[in-house]
Formats: C-alpha cells, structure tokens, sequence
C-alpha cells in the first residue's frame, strides 16, 4: 500500500473480510490510518511495517521501497524485483522540493535504480498533461493567513481528512490567530487522531478542543476542520449546507474549501457552496483564492 488516501485503502474492509490472511505491507503512518479504519470493521489485519530505504523479500519477490511526497505523509514508491525483471510502482506522488516535513520524492535513488534497469515502470499522474510545476504545498498559508485575517466569525475549513499537511497549516495559521480548532466528521476526527498520536500532526494541547466544547468560545475565536470538501452528501459541510447538522451556519462564517474539485464532483461540490452562501456564509475555494494545491505532479 502505496500511502492511505481513501482510494486506495478503502477497499480493504471488504477485501480483508473475503481473504483475511492477505497481508498489509506499507509505512508507518499509512499502516496506522488503515488499522483504525479497520478495527472499526472488527479486523485486525497482518501487517508488515516498511520504510523508505527498506529492502524485503516477500515470497518470489525482493522489494526496495523509495520516498514518495504526495498530499498525505509516509508515501512509499516499491521497486519488485521478480525472476522477470524489475518492476518499478510509484504510487501517487508530486516533487514538492519544500513540502512541510523536509521529505522529498527520492529521485537520486530511482535514478540509481534506473542505472541498473527497470524492465517495468508504472506512473501515473492527474497533472501528467498540466505543463509546468505544481505550487509548494506551503504557499498557501500566507492565503490562510489572510482569509483569517479578514474573518469576523467562524471559520470552517474543510478538507480531505488524511491531508495532514493542509490540516496542519489551517492549525498553525489558527493559532496564530489566536483561535481554537476542533475536528468534525468521524474520519477527520480518527485520522487526525491517528497523525497526532504518531507526531505526524503537531499542535499545542491547549488548541485543539472537542467540537462541542468549542461551542462556549466566542465565534471570532473558533476553526472547526471538517469533511465533506466534495460534496460528500453525508459528511459535514453537505450536512451544515443542508442545515442537517448541529453546527448552523450563520451570516458572516467563513467556509474554505481547501481541496480540489474532483472531476465528476462539481455538481455536488457546488450545490455545497450555493447552500453555504445562501445561509449567508462567505465561500472561500479553489477557484477564488489559492487555498489549494494539487497533489499530483505535473509535467514539468
Ligand atoms: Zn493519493
């Protein structure tokens, strides 16, 4: 398991249930997201912990595995060296040369690997048309910083619950601000939890609170971090639009959608922004300030 965004874990529950004997190989942060999905499911899976550097012989096949950056932390590309040849699989992956946590996409090391052959490589990219770069990661937190700045009330963030680097910004430039955060939405809350535990998430205890405690602190003080960026009918921000959910938005509350718009989301994702408006919310996204960058790379 390349690293542990949804699409490529969350097929795992139903798998493991048919073949509970199939191990899981991955990094420390991406075994730890799918455990705590998975003992939600009552599975406790055999897992075999790797890291960036690590060689393993797995049955018939000699695995090396490569530091990938992409929008969620610990991502691993794997060489598998079969009796056929070399089989190179990046995973998901962009270039970032200043992501957050220092951790590069290991391109001296693939070009090793080239030297010596890859009969095989599989690559794929979202952005593998986009001519030039993708932004760094940490641009946009002067964009937070102004939307922060200008906010008067609430501030509502939403995001994918495993962008740890996004979720770490939105804290820092909170508590710059001098407001409390709190996480909302079942996977937000557990995934966070997960990154916080494992230091992949730092943040002073005194600035993150439950949700519900955060209700006694005046509104110009709050960031609640939330599911839902597209257009999830079930997750939170559909259900704040939808005025289905405790939190009620409120004229003046600040909504930032700090994701992409996933082809075939739109629809959704808008009918969440006219929602959001119409409560009297002043909308922040990707299409009207760079509180997104993407987390796959580009042509160059
Ligand atoms: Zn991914």
């Amino acid at each position: 398991l390349t690293h542990g965004h949804e699409d490529h874990i969350g097929g795992l529950p139903y798998l493991l249930r048919e073949r509970p004997d199939i191990p899981l190989i991955g990094s420390r942060l991406t075994l730890a997201l799918i455990e705590a999905k998975l003992v939600e499911h009552r599975l406790r899976p055999h897992s075999l912990q790797v890291k960036e550097g690590d060689e393993q012989t797995i049955g018939p096949f000699s695995c090396r595995f490569y530091a990938v950056n992409h929008s969620i932390p610990d991502g691993l590309a794997v060489a598998i060296t079969t009796g056929a040849g070399t089989v190179l699989h990046t995973g998901d992956f962009k270039m970032d040369q200043l992501p957050l946590d220092g951790r590069l996409t290991d391109l001296p090391s693939v070009a090793a690997l080239g030297a010596q052959g890859i009969d095989l490589l599989l690559i794929d990219s979202t952005n593998a048309e986009v001519p030039g770069f993708v932004t760094h990661e940490r641009d946009i937190k002067p964009v937070l910083e102004q939307v922060f700045a200008a906010a008067r009330k609430r501030i509502i963030v939403a995001s994918f619950a495993s962008h740890v680097h996004r979720i770490q910004q939105v804290l820092d430039v909170a508590a710059q601000a001098g407001r409390r955060a709190a996480f909302v939405g079942r996977s937000m809350v557990r995934n966070m939890g997960v990154a916080r535990e494992l230091g992949y998430l730092t943040a002073p205890d005194d600035l993150i609170m439950d949700a519900k405690a955060l209700n006694g602190v005046p509104d110009d003080r709050t960031v609640l971090v939330c599911t839902g960026s597209q257009g999830e009918p079930m997750a939170a921000l559909s259900r704040m639009a939808n005025r289905d959910h405790q939190i009620r938005i409120e004229p003046g509350d600040t909504v930032v959608l700090a994701s992409s718009m996933i082809p075939g989301n739109e629809t959704a994702i808008n009918r969440v922004i006219n929602g959001l408006t119409r409560w009297g919310a002043n909308v922040v996204h990707k299409e009207n300030a760079r509180v997104h960058v993407s987390g796959h790379a580009s042509a160059g």
